[in-house]
């Protein structure tokens, strides 16, 4: 059994390798809720939207979100009616949001709502929320604080971050099966995601950090840092906002408590002392993922890092054997 957490884009593209190199039924994936908002009246969960097209084969390629071949036309509508359009959704995906509004109204849980929708797309494999309360990721800027869809999407991520913080994230608990599902893994595989927008909200919720520093299962992480910057988006940024350094050390800094193995790009070896010195694994592979072949490639390579782990018994494994 395997777990794996993650963001939206680097990590719908993770996961789509590892779908093909492990059984559907084995793979538990848990997901990012922090970048969550309620949009046009809908509960929207652009993570776990984008992780269910992509495993649905239904993600766009052209877009690296929503639904591909999506049509506007509510969204022309809706501007014209007065509603701000700078977040996007399309026809298609409208019907995801539409439907997990009407189930969280009904009182079931998100964790309830993603089973559903997944479910019904034909995905085999188990997709988790980090956990059914709110937890909301707000960016920090010179001029106030944002929502991350203000800071990402309306502001492209153009205005300098000062902090992140996670709301909410204090009282949330885990999804149901979440903890189980990585104490009971053989390897948990941290996607190539934000560390700080998209794995950070995960390791905010409380008790999921503590139980990747016990479970026995091999922990592994690819970076989304390659050659001193982020493949896309703002983790460099936000990185730097942190204090870590933009690199592989500095990816390796954010999981130094619980990582085993970090996998980094060719382009990097030169840095993987730097990672080694912090006691964790270097595994080098190319971690660019353009074709299938590149995401096959990297979901073998991760899963073979993790097999040659030899972990030492957990603290509370050794207590419990007392
Ligand atoms: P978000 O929720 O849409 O921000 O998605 P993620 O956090 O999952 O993905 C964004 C991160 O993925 C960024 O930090 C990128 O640097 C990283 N990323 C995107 N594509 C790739 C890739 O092909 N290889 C690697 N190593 N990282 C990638």
């Amino acid at each position: 059994m395997m777990v794996v957490l993650t963001g939206g884009t680097g990590g719908a593209k993770f996961v789509q390798g590892l779908e093909q190199v492990a059984p559907a039924a084995q793979i538990t994936t848990v997901v990012n809720t922090g970048d969550d908002l309620v949009w046009w009246g809908l509960h929207v969960s652009p993570d776990l939207d984008s992780i269910t097209y992509a495993m649905a084969g239904l993600l766009s390629r052209e877009r690296g979100w929503g639904v591909d071949d999506d049509t506007f036309h509510c969204l022309q509508v809706i501007g014209r009616l007065g509603a701000p359009t700078w977040f996007q959704l399309g026809d298609r995906d409208l019907a995801v949001h539409l439907m997990r509004t009407q189930l969280l109204a009904q009182g079931k849980t998100l964790t309830h709502a993603t089973e559903m929708i997944t479910r019904a797309f034909g995905i085999g494999s188990r997709v988790l929320p980090m956990t059914d309360a709110a937890v909301e990721t707000r960016v920090m800027t010179p001029s106030g604080e944002l929502s991350f869809q203000e800071y990402f999407v309306r502001e492209r991520w153009q205005p300098e971050a000062t902090g992140v913080k996670f709301l909410g994230a204090e009282t949330a608990l885990p999804a149901a099966g979440v903890l189980e599902a990585i104490h009971t893994a053989d390897a948990v595989l941290i996607a190539p995601s934000n560390p700080i927008t998209s794995i950070g909200p995960i390791l905010a919720v409380p008790g999921i950090r503590e139980e990747l520093r016990e479970t026995p299962a091999a922990v592994v992480a690819v970076s989304p840092i390659v050659g001193g910057a982020a493949v896309s988006g703002p983790a460099g940024k936000l990185m730097q906002s942190q204090g870590l350094p933009v690199s592989v050390e500095g990816v390796a800094r954010a999981y130094a408590d619980f990582l085993d193995v970090l996998i980094i790009d060719e382009r990097d070896t030169g840095r993987a002392s730097g990672v080694e010195s912090l006691g964790i694994a270097v595994s080098v592979t190319k971690t660019i993922m353009q074709s299938s072949s590149d995401k096959v490639a990297l979901a073998h390579a991760a899963l073979t890092a993790a097999r040659r782990v030899e972990k030492l018994p957990s603290r509370t494994a050794m207590n419990a054997e007392r």
